[in-house]
């Protein structure tokens, strides 16, 4: 097949999610795509079938109010003309509030829209190079071993990680301040720049026996070597002996309690997760306990009672990159702009996330070929701010992250948090607006593709 149109191809590797949301972004405008599949010439450990943008586990997208994170989010693709969004509506199945789809309908809807396109070629071969021109990698965190040389010539070896061993987040309005106080560590650093949470011995052991009897995720075969190798979750170095903690990720020497003037049998320590201080990370606490254990255990440690968690910790296979470090806001690599990373590779968590970064890539080309300044996208609106903290070398620790509200601005003038949600979802949907006007010639071979699939 030809690929024509002066242009010449993108070679997006990978149809998973971000890969065929890129692709269509691309086809839509004119410009030519080879998309290399691997599959199913060679199997990943989660997926089953033959066809592009399969979902591996649940099939749902999550919920549609617009006052959340995951809402505004759809709001947005639907905005850009995004061909996942468009092949979920017509593939949606009841699911109360939230978009879940007939996960076999999805992914036909998705792979006959893109290999019927006559701006894509598919390649079903596994890619173990990177090839020349212009690149969007999505080959996401089952990433085959045959191309992990590829991509470490590209990012280096020392930043792609293998598994995600993540603490939970908590947003910090949720933290109990009358419980918990602010310092570093012997006063040390420019600032206190710690949340501790306290604990006295009873706190402790009663913490420790809940820890410890707490039901844990039964990891998939796959997933089960490389984690303990690299990084114990907390309910494992409970397990070493009742001191372990205390001597560990949760020691209290250097901290006095203003509450108490003393120091504290143990103490849990928050540290911040962006700069404008609206999520903290549970330091030391990556775990496999599942999420409803996680909340029930957590809330254990005092100032944490009623923590609202912003993303749980996971511990998984999952192949991303040192996004921060690597990636520019439009999602090239800094020193090698001609190519992009996409999806869960690039260090996002969550399908509709990973399709969001398939298309802001696929903007980044939109943008360097047909002209015009697609990126970054306003920081007020969810995909935004998701790539603006992915992308921010100030980030610190990386962890794949899905879309919440505490990696968006804040708007602490609202007192109720409601409100505050509301208020969040509504600046969103003005700086959207703003976006969509002044790009519209741009935004519209899209939004015209997306309709003809789910008019
Ligand atoms: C086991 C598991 C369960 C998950 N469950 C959920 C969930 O329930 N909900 C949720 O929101 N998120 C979930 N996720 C996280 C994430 O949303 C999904 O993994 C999502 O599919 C990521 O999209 P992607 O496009 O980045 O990668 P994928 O959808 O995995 O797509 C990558 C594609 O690249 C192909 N590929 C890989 N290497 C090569 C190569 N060298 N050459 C050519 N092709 C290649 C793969 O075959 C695949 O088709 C889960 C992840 C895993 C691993």
């Amino acid at each position: 097949m030809a690929l024509t149109n002066g242009h010449q191809p993108v070679t997006v590797i990978g149809a998973g999610l971000a890969g065929s949301e890129a692709a269509w972004q691309l086809a839509v405008r004119g410009i030519p795509v080879q998309l290399i599949e691997m599959r199913p010439k060679i199997a990943s450990a989660a997926h089953h079938t033959d066809k592009f943008a399969e979902l591996v586990c649940s099939n749902s997208l999550k919920g549609e109010d617009p006052s959340t994170a995951a809402g505004m989010l759809k709001r947005e693709l639907r905005a850009l003309g995004s061909l996942i969004m468009a092949a979920a509506e017509t593939t949606a199945v009841p699911a109360g509030t939230a978009l879940a789809v007939d996960r076999e309908a999805f992914s036909a809807a998705i792979t006959s829209a893109l290999i019927s396109h006559r701006n894509i070629e598919v390649i079903r071969e596994e890619a173990t190079a990177i090839p020349s021109g212009d690149v969007i990698v999505a080959t996401g965190p089952l990433t085959s071993t045959g191309f992990e040389h590829a991509l470490c010539s590209v990012v280096g070896n020392d930043r792609l990680a293998f598994f995600d061993a993540a603490a939970p987040i908590v947003s910090a309005d949720s933290i109990d301040m009358s419980k918990a106080f602010c310092a570093s560590r012997y006063l040390k650093g420019p600032g206190a720049d710690y949340i501790n949470c306290p604990l006295d011995r009873d706190g402790y052991e009663a913490f420790l026996g809940v820890l410890l009897s707490a039901e844990r995720v039964i990891r998939r075969s796959f997933e089960q070597e490389e984690l303990f190798q690299a990084c114990q979750p907390i309910e494992e170095v409970a397990r070493c002996g009742p001191e372990a903690l205390r001597f560990g990720a949760m020691k209290p020497v250097g901290l006095t309690d203003p509450h108490t003037n003393a120091r504290p049998w143990a103490v849990l320590q928050l540290r911040a997760e962006n700069r404008v201080m609206t999520a903290y990370n549970l330091v030391g606490c990556q775990t496999n306990l599942t999420f409803s254990e996680q909340r029930r255990v957590f809330s254990m440690i005092p100032g944490l009672e009623h923590a609202e968690f912003v993303r749980y910790g996971v511990m998984h296979r999952n192949t991303f990159v040192d996004a921060p470090r690597l990636l520019a806001p439009d999602l090239s690599v800094r020193s090698f702009p001609s190519v992009r990373i996409a999806g869960q590779l690039s260090g996002t968590e969550g399908y509709l996330e990973a399709a969001a970064g398939g298309l802001v890539a696929a903007l980044g080309v939109v943008s360097s070929r047909l002209g015009g300044t697609l990126l970054p996208l306003p920081p007020e609106t969810a995909l935004g701010s998701l790539i603006a903290y992915a992308t921010d070398p100030e980030t610190v620790s990386y962890q794949p992250m899905h879309v919440n509200l505490g990696i968006m601005p804040p708007m602490t003038s609202i007192g109720s948090k409601r409100a505050r949600h509301t208020a969040i979802g509504e600046r969103a949907a003005d700086a959207l607006a703003r976006y969509s006007a002044e790009h519209a010639t741009s935004l519209t071979p899209a939004l015209r593709a997306a309709k003809a699939i789910a008019p």
